[in-house]
Parts: structure tokens; sequence; C-alpha cells
């Protein structure tokens, strides 16, 4: 009843239209910025998506690729015959290619990532999904190197960013060299080989390419050797 009361009193002076003038004017001055504000958050987490999709298929990439060479590549291979060999030598010796200069180690791979950025922009791919993606390839030997070197040699951004998994921890990355060559084969996070190791996702493909082109995997020396032992050790 007072409401009505002081709005009767109020109404004809016009103070009641010129508070709702004035609250009209308000919302409509706040309105545009928080559709602006909104707006923003919604690009940034686009491009937040696109990148982390970019990186994370990136280390899908450097699965498939590592998981050819392991299990089904030849050192007589045209053309990547090399790269075979190396990673053959890898899994004898780890360690070695920590010794490599970084161009040495990693020029293949900056070739390679500057060949699929071209293409990828080229193909009209965001540039928040090329730019990662191609760091992936750009950054995959290091990132390796790193799970192998011994921790207080790195720098404690990269330690950092090993313990989050953003890129790859040497623990996770040690299951690959433990585990007879056959989990593990995606080199740049710690977040894409569980997903693909809980759906068996590397023995389900084998086993369609042996049904479907009878194609079996290579018989592996560095294999054979490891299991040997585990049999004496049992
Ligand atoms: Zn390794
Ligand atoms: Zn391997």
């Amino acid at each position: 009843m007072a409401f009505e009361a002081a709005f009767e009193i109020l109404e004809p002076s016009g103070v009641v239209q010129a508070i709702m003038q004035a609250v009209d004017g308000t919302l409509a001055a706040v309105q545009p910025g928080a559709v602006a504000t909104l707006g923003l958050l919604g690009t940034g987490a686009l491009i937040a998506g696109q990148a982390l999709a970019g990186w994370l298929l990136a280390d899908l990439g450097s699965g498939v690729i590592h998981w050819a060479q392991d299990r089904y590549g030849s050192p007589r291979w045209p053309l990547v015959g090399g790269i075979v060999r190396d990673t053959i030598r890898h899994h004898r010796k780890p360690m070695g290619f920590l010794d490599k200069p970084v161009l040495a180690r990693s020029a293949r791979m900056i070739g390679l990532a500057l060949v699929v950025l071209m293409a990828l922009l080229l193909a009209g791919a965001p540039l928040a999904f090329a730019l990662p993606f191609a760091a992936g390839i750009f950054l995959s030997n290091e990132i390796h190197a790193a799970a192998h070197a011994k921790a207080r040699s790195l720098p404690g951004p990269v330690r950092a960013l090993q313990r989050i998994g953003l890129i790859q921890s040497p623990l996770h990355h040690a299951a690959h060299h433990r585990h007879l060559k056959n989990v593990n084969f995606c080199t740049l996070t710690d977040w894409v080989n569980p997903v693909l190791e809980r759906a068996r996702f590397w023995r389900r493909l084998e086993a369609v390419i042996r049904h479907a082109g009878g194609i079996r995997t290579r018989r592996d020396p560095v294999v054979r050797r490891q299991q040997r032992r585990r049999w004496k050790a049992a």
C-alpha cells in the first residue's frame, strides 16, 4: 500500500518516468559491453580448442609414424629407410641420440613441419589449429629427447610442462621402451596414449592389416632379445 501511495505521488511529477528512462539507458549502455565480453570469451575458447586439437592431433600423428616404423618399418624402405634405421638404433641405444646436435636430430621434422604448415594454410585451416599442429611436428623429436634426458639438465618450464603432461613425461615414455615397443607410440603428450591403449587401437589396427592385407608385423630382434631376457628372469 505504501508503495502504491508513493507511486501515486511520484507518477504525476514524472520521477517514475525519469527512473525508468535511466534504467533503460543504463541497460542499453551495459548490453553491448556484455555482448562484447561474451564474444571475446567465445573467441578465446574457440582458439584454445583449435590449438589443443592441433597439438593432440600432432601427437596422434607422431604415434602413427612411430608405430609404422616400430611394427612394420624396414631400413630397406625407399625414402624413409634412413628414419626407420634411426628408430631401430634408438631402441638398441635409447640415450644415443641425446649426444647429437639439435639440427642433426630434428632437421627432418623441421622440414616436414614447414611443408605441413604451408599445406594446411593453403587448404584454409585456421591458424590457431595449423600452428600448434606444425609446432608438434617441429618439436616432436626434441620433446622425445627431453623425455630421455636427465631431469636436472632440463629447464624448469620444460619440467613443469612434463609434469602436467602437455609435453611427454619421462615416466610415460619409459613404458614404451619397457613394454616391448607395443604401447605408448605417441611421443608428444601424456594424454593421447591412454585413450588409444584403453581402446586397444594399435592391436585392432594391426589385426585389420593382417586380415585385410595379409601383412604381419616385423620380427624385431630388439624385442626378441628383451623377451628372452624376461623369460630367463621369470
Ligand atoms: Zn624413446
Ligand atoms: Zn619405438
